[in-house]
């Protein structure tokens, strides 16, 4: 075989079609990574073939041979992360998107990409009471929402200085005042990296005793600055234990003021879904811009995350780009790789716009405000565990604790949570890393899977305990 033939087709969709059932119908109860793995990726190492085998054998290499290597994390039990599944509506929109294969690029080359992009970002304003009036566009995740953010804030803070960073760039600038707490996410700091504004820029200004932004330190460091303009960066749900920034409280001490609002909200602001967890993000509405992702709460399949901005202009003025050949952005045929990062992009909308179309506002909020009882089921269990500790308060859908089976020194425990996070991964019934919280390692399991059930999270309890004893009893014969 040396070139795609139209006969092929029918039967490598049949065959997908048939191999993706039956995987997605036993995702519930497959382990989350399977012990083949390393064994299964050396089959994919060889050379470049010469002849190609045709699509079927080269389909079912990858299913038979790959599966093996793969990762359940569309699974029940994958708590790595903050990670979603993809509901029916959305994985279904998803291969019909790739069997359309439109470019999102335009509503020259695609209208209904660039319509449905357009409904879908209108009711997820909706969805988050956020202001009708704020534009966005949808991005790869949040780290490229965080960008679509920043980006506008660079642009601002540059004309606000007389400047077009855009254009021109900020060499010979002032540097950018940039302010966060410690709860800041890697990715919106990779970001300032990234804008040529340097990932080390921004000062913490954190509350003492905890990570979050302390205002009133954020309030004397505006002040010193007299009347120059000023980026803060906050966060609304950090995935160590679920912690958020105080953005009500900031919005208003910004108010008046040069400053510009980037919110994070990455999985967090699904906290505005729920009447008991609303307050969390309360004053969301105030920001200038809005990060979230789209393939944690929001359960579509990778990649997808909003970039929103209160005003329009700032995307036009940070990503504007034109060559002969291309369309102009005009009021009923935009041009959305002139709004964002990217050119030609995924039409990342049509899944966006069939789950919500699919469940609506009732279906999310009761998704929500399930993984918040989730998590609270789970910080229960860990603290009747006589060998379990929490280490924070349950905000949202991250908890966070440790195994402590008593008698251990801080640093003996540090060490048999890392082995006890890397033992669950080996392990493969459930998935969760460690981290690092205010000082101590522990495991930070966070609930956004559709699928997950309330005996997912017993069982989970039990493995990490089963897992910490065998461990324990290691380090101590
Ligand atoms: C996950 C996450 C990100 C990065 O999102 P990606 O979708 O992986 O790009 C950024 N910020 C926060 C708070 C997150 O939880």
């Amino acid at each position: 075989m040396t070139f795609p033939d139209r006969d092929e087709l029918e039967e490598v969709l049949e065959l997908v079609a048939q191999e993706a059932r039956s995987y997605v119908a036993s995702v519930d109860d497959r382990p989350v990574r399977s012990p083949r793995t390393r064994e299964a990726l050396e089959a994919f190492n060889r050379a470049l073939p010469e002849h190609g085998s045709g699509a079927s054998q080269a389909l079912r290499e990858l299913i038979d041979q790959g599966l093996d290597a793969t990762v359940a994390s569309s699974g029940p039990r994958c708590f790595h992360f903050v990670i979603g599944g993809a509901t029916p509506a959305a994985l279904a929109a998803d291969w019909w998107t790739s069997a359309l294969d439109q470019i999102a690029y335009a509503w020259v080359s695609s209208p209904l990409s660039v319509e449905l992009e357009r409904v879908a970002l209108a009711w997820l304003l909706e969805l988050f009471e956020l202001p009708a009036s704020f534009s966005g566009v949808m991005t790869t995740g949040a780290t490229m929402a965080n960008f679509v953010g920043l980006a506008s804030a660079r642009q601002w803070w540059s004309e606000e200085m007389g400047l077009d960073a855009f254009e021109t760039g900020l060499a010979g600038a002032p540097p950018v005042p940039i302010f966060c707490s410690r709860i800041v996410h890697a990715s919106a700091t990779k970001c300032l990296g990234m804008l040529g504004l340097g990932r080390a820029t921004p000062e913490v200004l954190a509350r003492e005793g905890s990570n979050i932004l302390d205002v009133s330190r954020l309030e004397r460091a505006l002040d010193e600055l007299g009347d120059r303009p000023a980026i803060v960066m906050t966060t609304a749900g950090d995935p160590n234990a679920g912690e958020f920034d105080p953005i009500a409280e900031v919005a208003e001490l910004l108010r008046g003021r040069r400053a510009w609002l980037h919110v994070d909200g990455a999985f967090g602001l699904f906290a505005r879904l729920d009447p008991t967890t609303a307050e969390l993000v309360r004053g969301v509405e105030h920001a200038d811009s809005v990060a979230v992702d789209g393939h944690k709460w929001l359960n579509v399949p990778y990649d997808c995350g909003f970039g929103f901005v209160r005003d329009r202009q700032w995307l036009g003025k940070s990503f504007r780009y034109q060559a002969e050949y291309l369309p102009d952005d005009v009021e009923d045929e935009p041009v959305l790789g002139q709004l964002g990062p990217e050119s030609s992009r995924r039409a990342r909308a049509l899944s966006v716009w069939a789950t919500l179309r699919a469940y609506g506002r009732e279906g999310y909020r009761e998704l929500v405000t399930r993984h918040c009882a989730l998590a609270r089921r789970m910080a229960r269990l860990v603290d009747e565990a006589p060998d379990l500790e929490r280490l924070a308060d349950v905000t949202l859908n991250v908890v966070c604790f440790r195994y402590d089976p008593g008698g251990s020194t801080e640093e003996e425990l540090d060490r048999l949570n890392a082995a006890l996070g890397r033992a669950l991964i080996e392990d493969g019934r459930f998935y969760v890393g460690s981290t690092t919280f205010r000082g101590r390692v522990a495991l930070r399991p966070a609930l956004s899977n559709w699928r997950t059930r309330e005996e997912d999270v017993d069982a989970f309890v039990e493995v990490v305990r089963e897992l910490g004893g065998r461990l324990g009893r290691e380090a101590r014969p």
